[in-house]
């Protein structure tokens, strides 16, 4: 992933500096609301980062010590740290091979009474089925999280991945199609939400900062309760807005460079690429390739691809095989193990080329 930035950005953030107003402001609040609007969402938060929107979400639903959530191993590790930030207990669902995402039944079979919500994951920007697991979770009495970090752009149901979402966490991590630097959303449907989440995110005042110096009267904050300082700035967010509209044309360039893979692939044995599942399209965050029959071990490919100067990546973690989950002993992840042991993520960005694409997918065929 190599971010697309160019002189717009340059240009919005020296005018958010040159301002004078650069911590949060003006522009988060326009960011904030045209992002809501661009994914179907009745209201944006914008804070430091999605892990931090994460964490927001479960202090929003009040998930404390000994609750459980369930969240994918097969995540970026952040998925499973938000849970212990709130001294709860992540328990590990495993994923369907296709899409790398849990679904009802992965989720429900490590269901306990003690479950509280449940972390989904739209992975690398390939969307879960949001409607028969937010119906699930709603029959079980069980929030459901959105990790949205790879989705903006992606749909489901023919509407914008995150639509409906109880709460939804979004990334602008340079890895991520959309980008500020650091930067990450929460949406919510309701005012409520939203209220508790803008003060959550700023020291649990109940008035913010630049509401309190926009203000002709003094205005005395209160603190309602122990939160957290995860703002973003006014010059991330003036990044955002021009990132936000070069939006619709970075998917629809993914989706022709993906839609080139498919077809370059196409008659290489042992190679399962991904695609958009039944219901919904994936913005190609992620391109990646499962082996399945094929000759050679995934690191042995991403050896033969660095030979060629070509930089692909290992496939999608899994949390409960690394070091800071050592303590955990969860149920059987066949499929999450399958997949990270077994996947690579080809290189996909507004650079690439037609030779490249040939280049790579010659590669993959020499070793088939
Ligand atoms: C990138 C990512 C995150 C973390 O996003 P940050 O904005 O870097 O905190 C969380 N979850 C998933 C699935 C991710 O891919």
């Amino acid at each position: 992933m190599i971010p697309q930035l160019g002189e717009e950005e340059a240009q919005a953030a020296a005018e958010a500096i040159r301002s004078g107003w650069v911590a949060q402001g003006p522009r988060v609040a326009r960011f904030e609301q045209e992002f809501a609007a661009a994914v179907g969402s009745g209201h944006g938060v914008a804070v430091s980062s999605c892990t931090t929107g994460l964490h927001l979400s479960l202090v929003l639903l009040d998930i404390e010590p000994g609750d459980e959530v369930i969240v994918p191993s097969l995540s970026f590790i952040a998925t499973a740290n938000a849970v212990r930030y709130v001294g709860a207990t992540p328990i590990f669902a495993d994923v369907d091979l296709a899409t790398g995402n849990v679904t009802v039944e992965t989720v429900d079979a490590v269901r306990t009474p003690r479950t509280r919500a449940v972390i989904a994951v739209h992975q690398g920007g390939v969307p879960f089925d949001t409607a028969a697991l937010r119906k699930a979770a709603d029959g079980w009495g069980v929030a459901l999280v959105e990790d949205a970090a790879c989705a903006a752009g992606s749909t489901v149901y023919g509407q914008p991945a995150g639509t409906g979402a109880r709460v939804a966490a979004w990334s602008f991590h340079p890895r991520k199609l959309l980008t500020t630097g650091e930067g990450g959303m929460v949406t919510v449907d309701d005012a409520s939400s939203a209220a508790r989440l803008r003060r959550l995110r700023e020291h649990g005042m109940n008035v913010s900062a630049a509401d309190r110096h926009a203000s002709k009267q003094p205005v005395l904050e209160a603190y309602l309760e122990t939160a957290f300082n995860y703002r973003m700035t006014d010059i991330q967010a003036a990044v955002g807005l021009v990132q936000l509209g070069r939006l619709p044309g970075m998917v629809a360039q993914r989706r022709e460079l993906a839609a080139r893979y498919h077809s370059l692939l196409a008659d290489v044995d042992g190679l399962v690429p991904v695609r958009d599942p039944a219901y919904g399209q994936t913005n190609y965050q992620s391109f990646w390739v499962l082996l399945d029959g094929f000759p050679v071990s995934r690191d042995e490919v991403l050896v033969s691809l660095a030979e060629q100067g070509i930089s692909a990546r290992r496939g999608i973690m899994a949390a409960h095989l690394e070091p800071a989950y050592a303590d955990v002993t969860p149920g059987p992840l066949p499929v999450t193990e399958r997949i990270t042991r077994d996947s690579l993520i080809l290189p996909l960005h507004h650079k690439l080329t037609g030779e490249d694409q040939e280049h790579i997918a010659g590669v993959l065929r020499g070793l088939a």
